[in-house]
């Protein structure tokens, strides 16, 4: 009996010791790589945001309410689209130029380079081609259409700004891959993708490439692609600046402190690109989507001469109607006394061409000098 109470009290020990063993294992592996004591985004179980880390609202609430209302309601027309005038888009290399291609997808070209933020040209933002948001509008400019693209900007993995066989078409582009510049914690997603072209930013890092400074920048929302891997990969904005002009890209984001942050480091934007959709029911939006008031007050805040609203129109993906954020927009604007120039909507594919608007800003100010808007040409013969 007391040999059988050893081999029992040894084997519950091994157990024990094991279990033990498998708890650090885990809790040691659960510790972020990027944990950062002195920076506190970088906490020890993922990212964080700088002002907001609440909770997560439930999302089965939301889609209880969701399909107990019937949201959202079909749009009354279709979003706006424009011929694109890919010809010239594929050869300018002077004027500097911006493109809503869809969503949160821009290009935007300046001093002869062709960047693009968030690319995705694919029929859904979704993890399986079978279903998940399904794309209602089409791409301003097919992919295959497209000027080389000299850098992609990915503010952050979810599936309607980070699309797989997007980045991989780009990748494979004729003339070479572009630079793609990514937020902590997503260039092995690139390397197992089988893209190797990736420079991985912390906010407030640089990157230059020629004559353009590339600073990543924070904003307030999340990341998430598996099961398993919530805020394990950072998300965030991109400031692009040139002598000639700037440009913010907030991606993503809540309404933050961030944005005045973003000011006082980097200065005032002359455009930026700001997201008006995907916003309802607020309870559940609110911290990680802005509303187009919300949108108002970071483009008040930031300081940006232009702003363009993307991120609508495309895809469906929360409850407000496909058509509602331009209107909401309009609203928006006449409340914060902001002129409808100042922030301005354009239809899918529709080129807007930035040097007019930054030279009548120019003559507006009594203390400025001319300037010239864009570099020498860089390239020749694309
Ligand atoms: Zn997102």
């Amino acid at each position: 009996m007391s040999r059988w109470f050893g081999r029992a009290a040894a084997f519950i020990g091994l157990i024990a010791a094991s279990l033990l063993i498998v708890a650090g294992l885990s809790s040691c592996v659960s510790v972020s790589p990027y944990f950062d004591a002195d920076k506190p985004h970088r906490a020890r179980d993922g990212f964080r945001n700088n002002y907001d880390n609440s909770d997560k609202q439930s999302f089965w609430r939301w889609q209880l309410e969701r399909w107990q209302s019937g949201a959202p309601f079909p749009p009354k027309a279709p979003t706006p689209s424009a011929i694109p005038e890919t010809d010239f888009l594929r050869t300018n290399l002077t004027e500097p130029t911006m493109t809503w291609i869809g969503h949160a997808t821009v290009l935007l070209q300046v001093a002869s380079y062709n960047i693009l933020t968030d690319p995705h040209f694919s029929e859904r933002a979704s993890p399986v081609s079978f279903a998940g948001p399904k794309r209602m509008t089409q791409p301003g400019i097919a992919i295959d259409q497209l000027p080389h693209i000299d850098v992609v900007l990915i503010s952050h993995n979810h599936y309607d700004h980070l699309d797989i066989s997007t980045v991989q078409r780009l990748a494979a582009q004729s003339g070479g891959p572009p630079m793609f510049i990514v937020p902590l914690g997503l260039e092995t997603w690139f390397k197992s993708a089988g893209i190797g072209n990736v420079v991985e930013l912390d906010w407030w890092d640089r990157v230059r490439l020629g004559s353009l400074d590339f600073h990543f920048v924070p904003t307030q929302h999340w990341s998430q692609r598996t099961l398993w891997d919530r805020n394990k990969s950072l998300w965030g904005g991109f400031f692009v600046k040139h002598h000639s002009m700037s440009f913010v890209y907030t991606g993503d984001t809540g309404y933050s402190k961030d944005f005045s942050d973003i000011r006082a480091r980097l200065g005032a934007p002359d455009i930026a690109a700001i997201p008006i959709g995907a916003y309802e029911p607020r309870w559940f939006m609110e911290k990680q989507h802005v509303n187009p008031a919300d949108a108002v007050q970071v483009h008040k805040d930031l300081g940006a001469k232009y702003s363009l609203g993307v991120h609508w129109g495309t895809f469906e993906l929360t409850d407000e109607s496909l058509d509602e954020p331009p209107i909401a927009l309009a609203e928006a604007r006449v409340k914060a006394g902001v002129p409808a120039e100042r922030f301005f909507i354009t239809r899918i594919g529709e080129i807007r061409r930035l040097a007019p608007m930054l030279r009548a800003d120019m003559k507006a100010a009594a203390s400025a000098t001319p300037q010239p808007i864009s570099d020498a040409p860089r390239r020749t013969g694309r």
